[in-house]
């Protein structure tokens, strides 16, 4: 029986997840899940799939989780080292999906086991793509993708070799703000960005969906896992995101990966690779497809695309320092400190002073390093959201 694990098991991903898990009872051993705040949920998940340990991130839910799950046989633990112990606990196969650079640790100690890994946490490969992947080669550790558009990439590349490739495609959906005017934006609502067109997500990548932060950090997270160049790397708008990605090769080929827009797909090929295995999501059908769109995403509507590409080409630990910043700019916008337009500006704030300042390229070889450019790089947005407020 295969034995599993999932992180970030109460989240959008993570009940995916379960969900495929569920459907086919006894298939599966469940070694170990985690949640964060949302412990009456990770207690019943715990208990439906028979799961040996159940761990939540903060100290002061595990009261609520002991209690929830006392007489059960079920083991509790609270903390980022209880997750980080979870995630060295052998497993065949592992789900990363906590959202946030606290999914980097988990990721990295399944491939220090020589697990396989199933991705779908891009921040682990934005932050720290070489140190993971190196560890992943050195541990013999399998990485699969998660991410829709990189499952579709992996699944266009099957039995072609990354050499063959001229030019990978990544669709997006544009986001919430799509269709408004530019000089609506500015007073975009958190409740405004955190609606998306087509899929339903966390809140956190919705509105990166609506900014396309998640479009940036998802070309950084093609270029660090297929080992492309940046050039080789484009976005397009599809609107109707039935077009996950394309891969062009070197002959004129193209081979794009058609599907609707539904994780459990990304998630169950990631579960049974190298097979398939029939899965329930709605199929397409072309003759009730009306049509298929697509167009070049601005760059002054969405920066994040430009910044993006200074990462890639800066390197080392540019994209730590990015995504450290992504996700204070977030938090900045989410609690009405900064407004929906401001976070681009305060990543490129961020990036510039600490290129200044200390500098962007040292290798992102250690845990270590990127966590303490992590620190460094949330520190300085909010300096920066703390300056400009006290001008205000
Ligand atoms: P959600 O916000 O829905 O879920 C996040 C999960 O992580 C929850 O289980 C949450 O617990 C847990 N969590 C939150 N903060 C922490 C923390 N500090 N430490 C440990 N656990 C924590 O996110 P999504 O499922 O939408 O996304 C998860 C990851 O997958 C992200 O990296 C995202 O970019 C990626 N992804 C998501 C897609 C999607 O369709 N949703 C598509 C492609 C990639 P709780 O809720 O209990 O507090
Ligand atoms: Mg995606």
């Amino acid at each position: 029986m295969r034995s599993i694990s999932i992180f970030g098991a109460t989240g959008s991903i993570g009940e995916n997840t379960v969900d495929l898990i569920a459907r086919a009872p006894g298939a599966y051993r469940v070694v170990a899940l985690t949640g964060g705040r949302n412990v009456a949920r990770l207690a019943q998940q715990a208990i439906a799939l028979r799961a040996e340990l159940a761990v939540t991130a903060h100290d002061d839910c595990l009261p609520a989780l002991r209690e929830a799950l006392a007489g059960t046989g079920i083991e509790t633990a609270a903390g980022p080292q209880a997750i980080a112990e979870a995630a060295e606990r052998p497993a065949d196969w592992t789900m990363s999906a906590i959202v946030g650079a606290a999914g980097l640790v988990p990721s990295l100690r399944t491939v220090e086991r020589g697990g396989t890994l199933a991705l779908a946490n891009k921040e682990s490969l934005v932050c720290a793509g070489p140190l993971l992947m190196e560890t992943a080669r050195a541990n013999a550790a399998t990485i699969l993708p998660v991410d829709s558009e990189h499952s579709a990439v992996f699944q266009a590349l099957a039995g072609e070799p990354v050499s063959a490739v001229e030019l990978v495609t990544i669709t997006a959906s544009g986001g919430a703000f799509r269709d408004w005017p530019m000089e609506r934006l500015a007073s975009a609502t958190v409740a405004e960005a955190s609606t998306h067109p087509n899929f339903a997500m966390g809140q956190r990548i919705t509105i990166d969906s609506a900014t396309m932060f998640n479009k940036a950090m998802e070309v950084i997270e093609a270029r660090e896992f297929f080992g492309l160049d940046p050039a080789q790397i484009d976005v397009v708008i599809q609107r109707e995101q039935i077009i996950h990605a394309l891969v062009a090769f070197q002959d004129g080929a193209v081979m794009a990966h058609l599907g609707q827009p539904d994780m459990r797909h990304a998630i169950g090929y990631a579960l049974h690779w190298p097979e398939r295995a029939p899965l329930p999501v709605a199929r397409l059908d072309l003759r009730k497809l009306t049509s298929l769109s697509f167009s070049v995403p601005d760059e002054t509507r969405y920066p994040a695309l430009r910044l993006a590409r200074d990462v890639m080409a800066a390197g080392g630990l540019a994209g730590a320092a990015f995504n450290a910043a992504k996700e204070s700019a977030l938090d900045h916008f989410i609690a009405g400190r900064i407004g929906f337009m401001d976070m681009a500006g305060l990543v490129e704030q961020v990036l510039d002073r600490i290129s200044r300042d200390c500098g962007l390229g040292n290798a992102p070889d250690s845990l270590e390093k990127v966590l303490q450019m992590d620190d460094l790089a949330r520190q300085t947005a909010d300096e920066i959201v703390r300056a400009r407020a006290g001008q205000g």
